[in-house]
């Protein structure tokens, strides 16, 4: 039978003590995959930065210009609206 006062040895996990505070830590330190842009096919529809859950696509003079790897979480969600005939984000492992 199990210990039903367990989870009082459980160690106290991370705590978040104020909102908006994710810029000061490094938010993407555990993503398993990550988007590669080819900026050859990207045509700068900004498909992807109005659905990163994560504001971690950079634009710069209104052109697409890569990923903010400290907040990215690999979601994928980036690849998968970029428009299918440009697929310009492919999603990689992140040790490749
Ligand atoms: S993988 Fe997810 S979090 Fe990372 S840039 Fe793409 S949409 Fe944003
Ligand atoms: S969705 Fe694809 S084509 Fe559109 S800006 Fe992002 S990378 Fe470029």
């Amino acid at each position: 039978m199990s210990d039903p006062t367990g989870w009082k040895n459980i160690p106290i996990g991370g705590l978040i003590v104020e909102s908006g505070n994710s810029h000061d830590y490094k938010t993407g330190s555990w993503r398993t995959y990550r988007p590669v842009l080819d900026e050859e096919k990207c045509i700068n529809c900004h498909q992807c930065w109005i659905y990163c859950p994560d504001s971690s696509i950079m634009i710069v003079d209104e052109k697409m210009t890569g990923f903010d790897y400290d907040h990215c979480k690999g979601c994928g969600i980036c690849a998968e609206v970029c428009p299918p005939k440009v697929a310009a984000i492919k999603m990689v492992l992140e040790n490749e």
